[in-house]
């Protein structure tokens, strides 16, 4: 089949337009997309926006999911995404997309949906309770047409995308197995650090997310990601500089984890050989909060100031960033449109150029008469 012979590699992701992205989403996800982007190995790289899916959360909001798409373009050019690398594209724009997803609920149980953990965690963080908009609940099937119409072979995401993975391969595996090998089997790629799989918020909170307002934007001020991080939470035992104190589930050091490198503690914290030194000696007691944060603050400068003086850079040209939009839309849709193709072929529902069937039928009823 046509599919098996190219064996491309092609990514896809993607972000909700809920709101400007975080320093999670960069270590979640996009520093990883803009080294694979970089390495030359990917035949294609597929990066959505996906305003469809923050307006099942946000129906009542239009203008919200709206405004943020260029927020999120922005924030893309900036970490380094290159339109001429990879295609950036806008959900909405690619009809073909609510079209797979109209198929693929015929292969998922509604008990199966409801055991999503990730989907259960965010139902009972936005108190729908029983009002749960049946968008969002489905949610989890229009990401396997999004994943499946770009052929996509490789998911770069953070830890809580997993269930949503697992559930796009089963509709690979359900289809292909009902109807003929037609999808592609994705691979999740999670970062290789715990840290960045799920980085914590400011608050200490389990994950940061646009919807807890716990976030460090990448558009951020130097002076608001400073006092951002010197309020940050940490270890609530850790009250005398004395008292030995907790790493392990410290957001602090895992900020650390995330963020930190060697040349980082050559530049700004020389008297500590590495991170597992300053862990060990936070451990033991006699290292106060306030000279970790300052570090981190270092760190975190280092890693946002390019990124944020690049933003400003393309913002200068609004008109032309919805252009590259446009333009990765048009030919987003073109590969998803031949994917849809494949798949009504392959379900039996390409009536019109089924030449075969027609006369097929002609001819039982010519032998009638
Ligand atoms: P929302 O609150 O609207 O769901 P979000 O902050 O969870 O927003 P998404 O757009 O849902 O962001 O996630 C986009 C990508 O970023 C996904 O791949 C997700 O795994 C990753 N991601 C989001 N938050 C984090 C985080 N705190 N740590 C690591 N990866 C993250
Ligand atoms: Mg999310």
């Amino acid at each position: 089949m046509e599919k098996m012979e190219k064996k491309e590699k092609i990514i896809l992701t993607g972000d909700r337009p809920t709101g400007q992205l975080h320093v999670g989403h960069y270590v979640g996800s996009l520093r990883r997309r803009v080294e694979l982007q970089n390495s030359g190995e990917y035949d294609k790289i597929f990066i959505m926006i996906a305003d469809a899916q923050a307006l099942t959360d946000n129906a009542d909001n239009p203008e919200k999911v709206r405004q943020n798409i260029i927020e999120v373009a922005l924030d893309y050019l900036a970490c380094g995404l290159d339109p001429e690398k990879s295609t950036l594209l806008i959900q909405s724009q690619i009809p073909e997309l609510c079209e797979l997803s109209f198929y693929y609920m015929n292969l998922v149980t509604v008990s199966r949906l409801q055991r999503n953990p990730t989907v259960k965690s965010e139902i009972q963080m936005r108190n729908f309770e029983t009002s749960i908009p049946v968008g969002f609940f489905t949610y989890p099937i229009s990401q396997a047409a999004d994943i499946t119409a770009f052929h996509a072979t490789t998911v770069p995401v953070g830890e809580d995308q997993m269930p949503m993975l697992e559930q796009t391969k089963e509709i690979v595996h359900k289809f292909n197995s009902v109807y003929g090998e037609t999808l592609t089997d994705p691979s999740i790629l999670l970062p290789d650090n715990k840290a960045c799989m799920r980085l914590p918020g400011i608050d200490g909170k389990a994950k940061m997310s646009k919807s807890l307002n716990n976030c460090i934007y990448l558009a951020d001020s130097a002076d608001d990601v400073k006092k951002k991080i010197m309020s940050m939470f940490t270890d609530p035992g850790h009250l005398r500089v004395q008292d030995p104190g907790k790493v392990e589930g410290n957001p602090v050091f895992m900020y650390l984890e995330a963020f930190s490198t060697q040349e980082h503690f050559e530049r700004y914290l020389p008297e500590y050989a590495n991170l597992q030194e300053l862990e060990d000696h936070y451990a033991r007691g006699g290292l106060g909060d306030v000279k970790v944060k300052k570090f981190l603050n270092n760190v975190m400068q280092e890693v946002l100031e390019p990124i944020r003086n690049r933003r400003k850079e393309f913002a200068k040209d609004i008109p032309a960033i919805y252009e590259i939009l446009k333009k990765g839309s048009e030919k987003a849709e073109a590969e998803a449109a031949i994917t849809l193709s494949q798949v009504k072929r392959a379900m039996k529902i390409n009536y019109f150029e089924d030449a075969a069937l027609i006369q097929e039928q002609a001819k039982k009823y010519a032998a009638e008469q």
